[in-house]
This record gives structure tokens, sequence and C-alpha cells, in this order.
């Protein structure tokens, strides 16, 4: 018999092997927080004490639509629960409540799996799905909550090279950073031109680039 996760060969009939256990726990354990963690990293920089949160409040800045997606309904919450209405399912157990926030309901999903992972290991088919897709949910939430995020798209860059051409590189924030420069032609961009960039409606605006 062999771990339906991971293929391990296991001593004693069961559908995980400690390791793949033990991962799922403590993954199970540390969603919850992870998900409220991911409210930090929706803008660049919004965790830090001083100016990206006041340019917030001027111009929107983009959000991170990964971060997003993974906080909304379809994202952590759903994987969780769908898990957890499986499990109950397998069980002959009523369908869980999908009601209240979304973080009350990522709590109440990952501690109904967890609280009935005895079970999970020792009699829930699908067990070995659950722990590698929660595995992998688990890594693209580590990723999502790097502290050197992935750089931010903000369009291409606008810097007239005379003649009728435009520069056309694409511009990115720096994590941790609101300095954005052009790298093929040197153009600076502050912070309150990036809106007009990111839409392409660079030939309206006035005097934005240095
Ligand atoms: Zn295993
Ligand atoms: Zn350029």
């Amino acid at each position: 018999m062999n771990c339906t996760a991971c293929t391990a060969a296991l001593d004693a009939p069961a559908q995980l092997c400690t390791g793949c256990v033990r991962g799922l726990d403590t993954r199970l354990a540390e969603l919850p927080g992870q998900y409220l963690l991911l409210a930090d990293r929706l803008r660049p920089g919004a965790a830090r004490g001083d100016g990206p949160v006041a340019l917030v409040r001027e111009a929107p800045l983009p959000v991170r639509e990964d971060v997003l997606d993974m906080r909304a309904e379809g994202g952590l919450v759903t994987v969780l629960e769908e898990w957890r209405e499986a499990m109950q399912d397998a069980r002959g157990w009523g369908r869980p409540a999908r009601t209240g926030p979304i973080e009350r309901r990522v709590l109440a999903a990952a501690r109904g799996l967890r609280i009935n992972l005895d079970w999970i290991v020792a009699e829930f088919e699908a067990a070995g799905d659950l722990a590698r897709e929660i595995r992998a949910l688990a890594a693209q939430v580590r990723a999502l909550l790097d502290p050197a995020p992935p750089t931010l798209a903000v369009g291409d860059c606008a810097a007239d090279l005379g003649g009728g051409g435009i520069c056309g590189a694409p511009l990115r924030v720096p994590a941790g950073t609101t300095d954005v420069h052009c790298h093929r032609c040197g153009t600076d961009y502050p912070p309150s031109s990036w809106l007009t960039l990111a839409t392409g409606a660079w030939a309206d605006a006035e005097g934005a680039a240095a």
C-alpha cells in the first residue's frame, strides 16, 4: 500500500503517509492567517507606512490581479470549501454553509477539514488529491506573500525619440518602490503619470514625462 499523495510505501493501511498528513495539517492551519496577510499584498508597496499609501488616495494604482483572484470567491476560499463539502459528502453528511465574510468561511472550511483529518487519512478516497491540491494552493499563496513580490507592469514607455518614433519599452514598478525608469531611453515616470501610462492615454496628458 502506498500514500495516495506522494506514492511513498506505507507500513499500515491508510490514504496518506505521515509526512503528507503533517504537511496537510500544517497547511490547513496556516492558510486562514495567510489569507488575511494577502490583504497587504493587493497594492505594491501598500504595506509601507509612507508614500504609496498616500498615492493610493489620490490616484488608484493598479491592484495585483493575482492577489485579488486568490482572495475572491473562486479563489482560496472555494478550494477549501469544495474539499470540505466533498469530505462531508463522502461521510454522508449535509452540505456545510457558505455564509459570512470570506475570511470566516476560510477559517471554517480549513477547520472543518482539520478536525476530520483522522478520518480523511484513514478512509477518504480522494485524500491524495486533497493533499496535493492543498499543497499547490499553499505554494501559490506563499509566492503571493513573498517579501519581494513580482514587479507590476504599468504600460509602455511613451517617450518621443524624435522623428515620430515612440520608445515603447515595457515599464514596470520594481517591488517596494515608486521609481519607474525606462531602461531603454532613460525617461523617468513619476507615480502621478502611471495611470495615464496604464490606460494608454498618454497623448492627452500634460507634461508628465520628464
Ligand atoms: Zn505521502
Ligand atoms: Zn523609453
